[in-house]
């Protein structure tokens, strides 16, 4: 059998995993579902140089939700079963890994509805790949023994809030958050008030592992202001813990705030 397994199949829908940005961190079987496919469904957080690698035959398609071009999460759901079923090989490129706040359950769950035949392909995800590329391990022995990943983007449309901002405050372990930028005063304050000292290491990585890489190292305190005074915008993933400390170990250069 080849390397990267099967074709993409005709009546399927491949939910692929792309990686964090660098699409030389896609996986074997992701790039050759691509390859493969004859409708290809892709948003801004995957690399061009991905879809470019398509069969100059294959449908394209992008779903990317952005501001007045917005298609609603059912829309995407339906496309994706509904060009299944008209018989193509479907790959579905989503940023990271696909389960990871990827609405890849969604997919999923909507071509199970359909008895649409599905996959899905792992990608490596940002809430490891983004503290990687900036040096930071998320577990390193003598630091911590976990991590814990959570969004900073609840559904506006709920109430409450899901997490326990408590819990999460007291989590003996490195925190990531992900989609944290907008909220990012509100997170770091509620763990503060709940508890983590102000003066835990905390950093954010902003467009992780492309050319367009950017790190603020700040204090849990201080990293609000200080990504606001860098400008940092989605996508960044926010690390928060004494394994940020391990940036200055690892780099040979000494931490700066602000340094790419
Ligand atoms: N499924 C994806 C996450 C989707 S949610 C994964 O596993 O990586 C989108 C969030 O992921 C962004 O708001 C940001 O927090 C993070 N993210 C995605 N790409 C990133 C990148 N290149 N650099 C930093 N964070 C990134």
């Amino acid at each position: 059998m080849h390397l990267a397994g099967a074709d993409a199949a005709s009546g399927t829908v491949h939910l692929v995993g792309a990686g964090p940005g660098d699409p030389g961190l896609i996986t074997l079987r992701g790039l050759h579902l691509i390859e493969t496919a004859t409708l290809l469904a892709f948003d801004r957080l995957v690399a061009s140089e991905l879809v470019g690698r398509a069969r100059p035959d294959t449908v394209l398609v992008d779903v990317g939700k952005r501001p007045g071009t917005s298609h609603r999460q059912a829309d995407i759901d339906h496309r994706l079963v509904e060009a299944a079923q008209q018989g193509h090989a479907v790959v579905r490129i989503k940023g990271g890994d696909p389960f990871v706040f990827g609405r890849g359950g969604e997919e999923a769950a909507a071509c199970v509805a359909a008895g649409v035949p599905f996959e899905v392909v792992p990608g490596i995800t940002s809430a490891i790949a983004a503290p990687a590329a900036a040096n930071i391990p998320v577990t390193h022995r003598g630091y911590t023994p976990a991590f814990a990943v959570v969004t900073g983007h609840e559904d506006p449309t709920k109430a409450a809030s899901q997490l326990d901002w408590e819990a999460l405050a007291r989590f003996p372990g490195t925190l990531v958050i992900l989609m944290g930028v907008t909220t990012l005063v509100t997170t770091t304050l509620e763990l503060i008030t709940h508890g983590r000292d102000s003066s835990t290491p905390a950093a954010i990585i902003e467009w992780a592992t492309t050319p367009r890489q950017r790190v603020v190292e700040s204090t849990l305190g201080a990293l609000a202001s200080d990504a606001e005074r860098a400008g940092v915008k989605s996508p960044a993933t926010v690390v928060v813990g004494d394994v940020v400390g391990m940036r200055s170990v690892l780099s040979n250069q000494p931490a700066l705030v602000g340094a790419i």
